[in-house]
């Protein structure tokens, strides 16, 4: 065979696999990288990674980090997550933050319904049961200003599972210390006294204006409950938010948080 020939035959190959490429990547990684329309591809270098928007807090109902390990990475059960704190403070990493981890499964926050695609989820190894150890939650929390410096993750888009999935999820428990993760800028919190709350606040369009799916009202009231107001066992079952409460923490989640050390970011 002449080289002429021989080079014939690269050139078309080579031109077949560039013309296969886009359809070879799609196939790869599940996902089409384009719209597979006919296009003309003219690259810009004006872009970047995508950066998470949100963190959602999970516990594992595991007995013990190495069964939450096991659980997380079991091909068969198809559940994941960015990271596991253990009960001793050990932090696991089990999915590239650029990827999108599989934690939150059916969910909706404000209209978003993939929460997947826009959150790093942590999971808290913890039966829902026991208090969290001191030395976990300092490790959550070192792990939260890590990822606010790095993505400027705004407070309230720090979340529990139970809050973007209500009545299907309800970790983290009770036992949760929210109030101490909102005093360090992750998550909203009000203390009382409350200020008189508007006339006539309808508690449903104030718990759809935080975020939550209030399609199943007691879901979604359960799920508040179980997040900002403390359990002193004097709230009846089913009993409706205080209004007063519930109008600081929509205010709080439209305002900049004062002294916030999150970055801007520019582009
Ligand atoms: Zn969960």
């Amino acid at each position: 065979m002449t080289r002429g020939i021989v080079r014939g035959i690269l050139r078309i190959r080579h031109g077949l696999v560039l013309a296969l490429l886009p359809a070879l990547l799609a196939g790869c990684a599940g996902v089409p990288v384009g719209s597979g329309l006919p296009s003309v591809w003219h690259a810009s270098p004006n872009h970047d990674l995508r950066r998470p928007n949100f963190v959602i807090i999970h516990h594992t109902t595991s007995g013990s980090a190495e069964a939450g390990l096991r659980s997380l990475t079991e091909p068969l059960r198809r559940v994941s997550a960015h990271y596991l704190i253990g009960r001793d403070g050990t932090l696991y990493q089990l999915v590239d933050e650029r990827r999108r981890a599989w934690h939150a499964g059916a969910s909706w926050w404000g209209g978003n319904r993939d929460i997947n695609s826009a959150s790093i989820g942590i999971e808290l190894d913890n039966d829902g049961e026991v208090a969290f150890p001191e030395p976990q939650i300092a490790a959550l929390l070192a792990l939260l200003d890590d990822l606010r410096t790095r993505y400027a993750i705004p407070a309230a888009n720090v979340l529990g599972h139970a809050d973007v999935a209500p009545g299907r999820k309800a970790d983290p428990s009770r036992q949760f210390p929210w109030r101490r993760l909102a005093l360090q800028g992750f998550g909203l919190w009000c203390d009382p006294p409350y200020a008189p709350p508007p006339p006539g606040l309808d508690t449903l369009t104030a718990l759809q204006a935080l975020g939550y799916d209030v399609s199943r009202p007691e879901a979604a009231i359960a799920a508040f409950r179980l997040h900002f107001e403390a359990d002193d066992g004097s709230i009846a079952p089913g009993a409706a938010p205080d209004a007063a409460l519930l109008a600081c923490l929509v205010e709080r989640s439209r305002m900049p948080r004062p002294g916030s050390s999150a970055p801007s970011l520019p582009e």
